[in-house]
């Protein structure tokens, strides 16, 4: 028997409808790319999306065509992501970070028919026009009088181009599983892969977002996704903020310091989200001049490991909650926030801390296991290590045109690739990435571990651990240091720094001193390529 309640589609632009008639005049203020600080509102903002979609319609961009955006976050970029959904086209985030090709390459694959571009992003794509016989129009998120002459193929300034119609225009309906969005990961081995977000998923995913042992977001908010749209579907931030009413800051392509404590407290932000790098220049810049953050009441913080430092930092200094959450492109990306549950609630001081290091929880809607690599679940003891495995609505079937096959174990659940530990309380704690994970002599060694170890020593800028292959132990650890600019570092003192921190077994059998530690476009140590750099490494311990 059914239930006899209403078919109500959960659809992404009902979103924005909720928005606008519920929280109409609530705020969203932008650092435009063009400079001054720009300040708008849910309705105006679902009146211009209206627009957008009247006008993709005009251009004949309809269900399933993939629309494609090259911007940081502002209003228009958010105007951009529900006027193409709310035709039933498909935003395509692109992260600007890549190398070019990466970039024609995926445009091609996704098969992109307009491109939507920040002025930043130009000259690339001028550079690029060539090589992406797929796009039709360039949209340039401008106006005219700030449009520069170029020959990127029927290329109009933004907001001229949606003047040409007014906001009298209907959204598309159709089923809630349709594609509503996509983004590549970051992987950087195979062809690229994307992940096809359908409206059902992205609706159910900002309803999790917005639990309150998740993003825990309300009406009387002020969120600012310092996180880029274009870097793993904004966290889910540009669609949890209108669901829930709350005011959005958007800080457009300033991301150093000082231009995000300035947003912080002109605007003040009460709720803000990054990777660890963008928090580490707030800090240091609120260090050196004595900055305080009065209104900031929480960060979320992930798409790597939280050093214990910056939880401290933030908490110690300037009474700012952190949450350190853990998710990955594939799962819309929430996967585990780390609030703290009744359990841990009596927790002080290091104590605490050492479960916020920890990726947190999963909210509902996210099922976790971990097993070894013959698939046998591993008790759940905060010690042991297992590939961590997930199922759940906003989190992957399959990638774009099929590529990378199956990817579902036989009872549904997708593999993370990263390796991790579960306590009691279903706390998930990364140890590495499984491609990572040193095994030496059959058991596992956590290069996290060791990287966030040797970060805390106070000559040391960053750290990478990497296996190196070893007659005895088939792999052992190498220690990859950058140190602090004008410091010199012993390696004996390094070493004796990290003794008796950890197992001796899993002490580095060397340390090497480099200028730079390669990054992935979204921030992450490139581990691939120092593998690649250190293949012939001779461990002096090989000889034993
Ligand atoms: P991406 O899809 O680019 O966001 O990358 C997802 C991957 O980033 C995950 O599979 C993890 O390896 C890593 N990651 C994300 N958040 C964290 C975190 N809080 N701690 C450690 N690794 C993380």
């Amino acid at each position: 028997m059914l239930g006899l309640m209403q078919d109500w589609p959960l659809l992404c632009h009902k979103i924005l409808d909720h928005a606008a008639t519920y929280h109409p005049k609530r705020s969203i203020v932008s650092r435009s790319v063009e400079g001054p600080i720009v300040a708008t509102n849910y309705r105006d903002v679902r009146s211009r999306a209206l627009r957008l979609a009247k006008r993709l319609d005009k251009d004949g961009i309809k269900l399933g065509d993939r629309v494609g955006t090259l911007a940081w976050n502002t209003w228009r970029h958010l105007e951009a992501w529900y006027g193409i959904m709310g035709v039933g086209a498909i935003y395509h985030t692109l992260n600007p970070r890549l190398f070019p090709e990466q970039i024609a390459e995926i445009v091609n694959h996704a098969e992109d028919r307009v491109m939507m571009t920040d002025l930043t992003f130009m000259p690339l794509l001028e550079k690029l026009a060539g090589k992406l016989p797929t796009i039709e129009r360039y949209v340039v998120l401008t106006d005219a009088a700030h449009m520069p002459a170029t020959k990127l193929k029927n290329a109009v300034p933004y907001e001229e181009w949606i003047g040409e119609v007014d906001d009298d225009f209907r959204w598309a309906s159709f089923d809630e599983n349709t594609a509503a969005g996509m983004c590549y990961t970051s992987g950087t081995t195979g062809g690229p892969k994307g992940v096809l977000y359908s409206h059902r998923s992205n609706v159910l995913h900002s309803m999790i977002a917005a639990l309150p042992d998740a993003m825990g977001l309300s009406s009387r908010d002020v969120i600012m996704p310092v996180v880029p749209m274009f870097h793993a579907n904004c966290w889910g931030i540009a669609l949890t903020a209108p669901m829930t009413g709350a005011a959005l800051v958007m800080p457009g392509a300033k991301l150093d310091g000082p231009s995000v404590y300035e947003l912080l407290n002109e605007h003040k932000v009460s709720i803000t989200a990054a990777v660890p790098t963008v928090w580490l220049m707030l800090l240091q810049h609120l260090e050196a001049n004595k900055g305080e953050l009065p209104y900031l009441e929480r960060v979320i913080i992930g798409g790597s490991a939280c050093p214990r430092a910056m939880i401290k930092a933030f908490q110690d200094s300037y009474d700012v909650q952190v949450i350190h959450a853990w998710g990955m492109t594939e799962m819309s990306p929430l996967g585990s926030l780390g609030s703290i549950k009744p359990e841990y609630a009596h927790l002080t001081g290091e104590a605490q801390l050492d479960i916020q290091v920890k990726q947190g929880h999963p909210p509902f809607g996210v099922e976790m296991k971990i097993t070894d690599d013959a698939g046998r679940e591993q008790p759940w003891d905060g010690k042991t290590f297992g590939r961590l495995k997930v199922r759940g609505p906003a989190i992957a079937s399959s990638y774009f045109k099929g590529e990378g096959g199956q990817i579902l174990d036989e009872h549904g659940f997708f593999d993370t690739g990263d390796v991790a530990t579960l306590d009691e309380h279903g706390y998930m704690h990364i140890t590495d990435r499984s491609k990572d994970v040193i095994k030496s002599g059959g058991e596992w060694i956590s290069s996290i571990e060791l990287e966030n170890l040797a970060v805390g020593h106070p000559d040391v800028a960053e750290a990478a651990v990497i296996g190196v292959r070893h007659p005895k132990w088939d792999e052992r650890p190498l220690l990859i240091i950058v140190p602090k600019k004008d410091r010199r570092i012993a390696k004996d003192d390094l070493l004796k720094f990290m003794e008796g921190k950890i197992a001796k077994w899993w002490m580095p059998d060397d340390v090497v001193f480099v200028n730079e530690i390669p990054h992935t476009a979204t921030g992450k140590i490139q581990k691939i390529t120092l593998r690649e750099q250190f293949r012939d490494y001779r461990l002096p311990t090989a000889a034993e």
